[in-house]
């Protein structure tokens, strides 16, 4: 039985219900979080949960718990779903109202759902790297709001799949901006290059992360996107997520990146992620 939080409680998946009027169903008028566990511990939490609060604003939405009490929720779902490793998926939407473009007014609830599962570290691809696809960003012009309006994602990611690839490359006029779910990297003569923080991409928290060990470990980085065909000649390439963590790209449409193997700087980045999350899981 999985315990999932609804409508003010904690209740058992199968009973809930959701309104066919929910805007989230009509419009993907919401937004949402995925927080890593480890070691039946959140990861980075008030991040996410601040990023969560900022979404809403962007959005006019009004999130009727503080941060204090969605936390309290995530590490209740924590223990009632005896979580080891694994995440806490958060979403809010507008809430439930016959269906009109313009917000319902007067103003509804909205409607928080979370829950929590196990789902172990991808340790393979972490440690072997995977492949990834261009695909052109065709995304709207406010990926700075993890919204729950993810059909440009997920037709990327889609496309990413049917090349037998595990992520999407996505360029706008030419720049790379960031994967379907990830925020992508690339390293050229020991310099990593990201794309800044704007409207065209999700500021991610394993990214801000990733910047501050590159910081300590004294490696030069540009917030600066690099272009579609800077990409087939960089040193490395590496992705992150809250899931993902620091995954390696050995490939883009097929071509190798560097020797088609996980790169120096990658690797060191990974050894100081890894310091950064429970010793006892490391090794899984
Ligand atoms: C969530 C997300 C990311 C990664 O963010 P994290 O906070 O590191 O998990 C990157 N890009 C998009 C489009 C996302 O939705």
């Amino acid at each position: 039985m999985t315990t999932y939080f609804m409508d003010d409680q904690f209740t058992e998946r199968e009973g809930i219900t959701i309104s066919v009027d929910d805007r989230g169903y009509y419009f993907g008028d919401g937004i949402y979080e995925v927080i890593k566990v480890y070691d039946g511990e959140l990861y980075t939490a008030k991040e996410h949960i601040e990023r969560l609060f900022q979404s809403a604003s962007k959005v006019k939405m009004t999130i009727p718990y503080t941060e204090g009490q969605l936390m309290e929720v995530a590490r209740e779902l924590i223990a009632r779903n005896g979580i080891s490793v694994g995440h806490i998926y958060l979403q809010v939407t507008r809430g439930s109202s016959p269906r009109t473009h313009q917000f319902p007014a007067p103003a509804v609830a909205p409607v928080v759902m979370a829950y929590a599962v196990n789902n172990p570290r991808p340790v393979a691809a972490i440690a072997d790297g995977v492949a990834v696809k261009s695909v052109e960003d065709i995304r709207w012009l406010r990926c700075d709001i993890k919204s729950l309006n993810l059909l440009g994602n997920v037709l990327a990611k889609q496309e990413a799949y049917e090349a037998n690839c595990v992520e999407a490359l996505l360029h706008r006029d030419g720049a790379v901006t960031e994967g379907s779910s990830s925020n992508l990297f690339g390293i050229k003569n020991g310099v990593i290059y990201t794309h800044p923080a704007t409207n065209l991409i999700l500021n991610g928290i394993t990214r801000r992360v990733v910047l501050g060990l590159c910081q300590d470990l004294g490696i030069q980085l540009e917030e600066q996107s690099f272009t579609f065909e800077e990409a087939f000649e960089m040193d490395e390439l590496f992705l992150t997520s809250t899931t993902a963590e620091v995954t390696p790209i050995i490939s883009v449409d097929g071509r190798k990146v560097g020797p088609g193997t996980p790169g120096a700087v990658t690797r060191k980045l990974q050894e100081a992620f890894a310091l950064q999350i429970p010793t006892s899981i490391v090794g899984e």
